[in-house]
């Protein structure tokens, strides 16, 4: 069996709204960066996040979540030398801004309620770098982390925590929005998220002169005098108007995304009933996005994600390993890596784990030959 048209893990899925929006930039011949699109969009991204909060939020439209993440650095106050703590198992992007900055990263390990940085052993590693002031967490798939354990944690030890919560946009813990509970926070717009700009990301915090300082940082530390007056050095980190536009539209689907992504999730979870596998997990008080589903092959199981991934390859499904952990990865092979268990946790789930097509263009029916081709293999 194979499909004919390829099934993705998670491509971007549009409406119609998004093209007028965009076609309004066009008529009011305003296809710069900054706009009404980049003003609408940042209100109506706070006003999502302040759901069920009584704290303002204040946002930076930038043309990436990479982007939002250095700026987020750059806020924090970190220094060339610095040490700053970074969740393990996540994209690159999390943790490159520290060295856009000449900081150094230590890796925390994660744990397997959630699959994100381990409360425990941050606090081990605050023990081992007392000196760190800066924490950057990443929610995985969607998945919210155990971020009342991490926020005290911090907080005892005084330091910032950066929220890069790129996938995970609508998922909440306790009721509260993911991208609000550090004191700078990231989401992101690529393609791949759960709702897109065709790129982009933003910065959020409730700090309004942070906000304002990083959007000087954004538009090339231009001073406010009549000539070009530069006293730091800049960036040009903004998002386009017309991008913007695209976000705007994908917005108003995000709640509809997100439902969708669930259905997905629960159709895997029931078809791999019987099988030893477990799925992506979260917490009781979480409400993920689902952003991704994935499963985790149990350890005693002799059957291996890659020839899940292959087989599926050959049914024309895409498939994905787990986020390689970044104490793995060459580049950072200088960085410490500080763990509470014998093997690393982010390291069993890379080996045991695999992202499944989680795309909500896919059918139910071609879930469930897609579930069927997994059953097979076990
Ligand atoms: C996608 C992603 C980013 C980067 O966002 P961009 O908008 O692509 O720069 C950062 N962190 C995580 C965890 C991501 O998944």
């Amino acid at each position: 069996m194979r499909f004919e048209k390829r099934i993705f893990l998670s491509t971007a899925t549009v409406h119609g709204e998004e093209m007028e929006f965009v076609k309004e930039a066009f008529e009011r011949n305003w296809i710069a960066p900054l706009g009404f699109n980049c003003d609408g969009l940042e209100e109506e991204i706070a006003q999502y996040l302040e759901k069920g909060s009584k704290e303002k939020y204040h946002t930076v439209a930038l043309c990436a979540g990479t982007a939002a993440l250095h700026l987020a650095m750059k806020l924090s106050g970190v220094k060339a030398g610095d040490i700053v703590l970074c969740s393990d198992t996540t994209f690159a992007a999390t943790v490159n801004p520290v060295s856009y900055e000449g900081a150094k990263q230590v890796f925390v390990d994660s744990e397997f309620d959630t699959w994100n940085m381990d409360p425990a052993a941050l606090e081990k590693a605050f023990q081992k770098y007392p000196q760190a002031k800066v924490v950057v967490l990443a929610h995985l798939y969607g998945s919210p982390a155990k971020m009342d354990e991490i926020l005290e944690i911090c907080e005892k030890h005084n330091a910032v925590l950066i929220e890069d919560a790129a996938e995970a946009l609508s998922a909440t813990y306790k009721g509260r929005q993911c991208g609000t509970f550090g004191k700078y926070n990231v989401i992101s717009f690529n393609g791949n998220k759960i709702i897109t700009s065709s790129g982009g990301g933003m910065l959020i915090t409730a700090d309004k002169a942070a906000r304002d300082k990083a959007l000087f940082w954004a538009t090339q530390s231009r001073e406010p005098a009549p000539w070009y007056q530069h006293e730091e050095i800049g960036y040009n980190y903004r998002m386009s108007n017309v991008v913007a536009g695209i976000g705007r539209g994908q917005l108003i689907h995000l709640d509809e995304h997100r439902d969708r992504k669930e259905q997905i999730y629960r159709r895997y979870e029931q078809g791999f009933k019987g099988l030893p596998v477990k799925m992506n997990p979260y917490l009781p008080e979480s409400v993920p996005n689902f952003w991704l589903s994935c499963m985790l092959v149990d350890e005693d199981c002799a059957v291996d994600p890659m020839d899940i991934m292959n087989v599926l390859n050959e049914a024309n499904v895409e498939s994905r390993p787990i986020w390689k952990p970044m104490h793995m990865q060459p580049v950072f092979k200088d960085c410490d890596f500080v763990s509470v268990s014998e093997s690393s946790v982010g390291e069993q789930i890379f080996k045991r784990g695999l992202c499944l097509p989680s795309d909500i263009k896919m059918t139910e029916e071609q879930q469930d030959i897609i579930i069927d081709i997994i059953k097979s293999m076990f």
